[in-house]
């Protein structure tokens, strides 16, 4: 296929007039061939919440390997690719997020601080043995006195706040991953030829939120384009199919980060 039609070189006129290049569909493309249904569908011995928990460690991980590329630090300025002059706010697509100030006040803080802040959170979320216990043979102690209160893991030791917990997590990946696109997509994405591998992990990333419920539409919605595309060529569930998975795995190949 040729990119000359829409290559990255075209003039901010022709830009005007049509969808950002990460929203066409000649830059959709991924790394990995195959059906991710098949990566993100609980095996059906692994109880739901271990299965959810393994999963958000795992896109954690392919999200700080997108991150790492957008951190690299320029020799000549001695900056980093998003930086606060050029990424004043964590913006995507007209949407600027916000954090919270010690008065639980919104502010308005760079990009780069916003994304490393989210990375602190959620690693002390997933480093936190209460809420991803890593001994499940230990007792479940509930954080209210509950005989029949049922909750997402409860089995295999999760607490109540998990589910509401792993959501969280997800609204915040989701932000990193729009600002990546918006922010990011051309330099350094498209220029190091990586996009592919941010498609990849974005992909895989829809596919478990929308199959397991952890991400709505609303906080979607910068990068609906593009997840459009995906599930017109069928490497998304439609929406009545992302509804619980409960199949058997079949072999598929993991995406990989960028070398
Ligand atoms: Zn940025």
């Amino acid at each position: 296929m040729s990119l000359d039609t829409a290559s990255p070189s075209e003039s901010q006129t022709s830009l005007a007039r049509r969808p950002p290049y990460f929203f066409r569909e000649e830059y959709s493309a991924l790394i990995v061939r195959g059906n991710f249904m098949t990566l993100a569908a609980r095996p059906v011995h692994v109880d739901e919440g271990e299965w959810l928990a393994h999963q958000v460690v795992e896109q954690y991980r392919l999200l700080e390997s997108m991150i790492a590329i957008i951190r690299v630090v320029d020799e000549k300025t001695g900056q980093s690719i998003c930086n606060p002059e050029v990424c004043p706010t964590m913006s995507a697509s007209g949407h600027t997020y916000t954090w919270l100030d010690n008065n639980k006040r919104p502010i308005k803080i760079p990009a780069c601080q916003y994304i490393q802040l989210v990375q602190k959170w959620i690693l002390g979320k997933i480093s936190d043995p209460n809420l991803f216990p890593t001994d499940t043979s230990l007792p479940v102690i509930p954080p209210f006195q509950s005989s029949t209160a049922e909750w997402l893991g409860k089995s295999s030791g999760f607490p109540a706040n998990f589910e509401g917990d792993i959501k969280s997590i997800y609204r915040q990946m989701m932000r990193c991953y729009a600002h990546l696109y918006h922010g990011h997509w051309l330099d350094p994405f498209w220029n190091l030829n990586a996009h592919k591998e941010l498609n990849t992990c974005f992909i895989h990333f829809v596919n478990v939120g929308k199959l397991f419920n952890l991400i709505g539409d609303k906080e979607m919605e910068p990068m609906q384009p593009l997840i459009d595309l995906w599930l017109v060529k069928g490497l998304l569930p439609a929406p009545e199919q992302a509804a619980g998975a409960d199949t058997t795995p079949t072999t598929a190949t993991a995406p990989a980060p960028a070398a």
